[in-house]
């Protein structure tokens, strides 16, 4: 196992801190979060620690979205949701406080007046989608 001795998900998964686990095996977990964004807010984690989506190997990736699929569906029955957003930070400038890759699943109920992703009113124009397109794939 990949571990970091100062990180808080490491030592969750080594339950030297406690959590709210919903699903474990060899290779992940899933726990709800402390600061729920809305009830059932949980977090899943692979057990190796790697920083953010550049460093999680493809394998474990694909292994932890089955997981993410697997307790979405557990959610979403029992907790009877709405819906639910599955969101994932990468770097400070996103967001990420915990440097443990990790998703968030985040169970929504109809008007629950919750987030929603922000939609600008000015449309692009279409040279400048054509300018960040030869950026990205020059
Ligand atoms: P990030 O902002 O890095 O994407 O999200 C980190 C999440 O971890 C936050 O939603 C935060 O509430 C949660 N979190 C941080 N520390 C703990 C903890 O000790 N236990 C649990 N269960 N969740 C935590
Ligand atoms: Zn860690």
């Amino acid at each position: 196992m990949i571990k970091d001795d100062k990180c808080i998900f490491c030592k969750i998964i080594e339950k030297s801190i406690p959590s709210k686990i919903l699903f474990e095996n060899d290779k992940n977990l899933a726990f709800l979060d402390i600061f729920p964004v809305s009830k059932g807010h949980t977090i899943v984690i692979p057990k190796n620690h790697y920083k953010n989506l550049e460093e999680i190997p493809n394998n474990a990736l694909s292994e932890l979205f089955e997981i993410v699929k697997k307790v979405s569906i557990l959610i979403h029955k029992k907790l009877k949701v709405d819906g639910y957003n599955i969101l994932q930070n990468n770097f400070r400038a996103a967001g990420q406080v915990v440097n443990h890759y990790h998703v968030h699943i985040i169970p929504r109920w109809n008007e629950d007046g919750k987030f929603k992703l922000y939609i600008p009113k000015k449309q692009a124009k279409e040279e400048e989608l054509n300018q960040i397109l030869r950026i990205i794939k020059e």
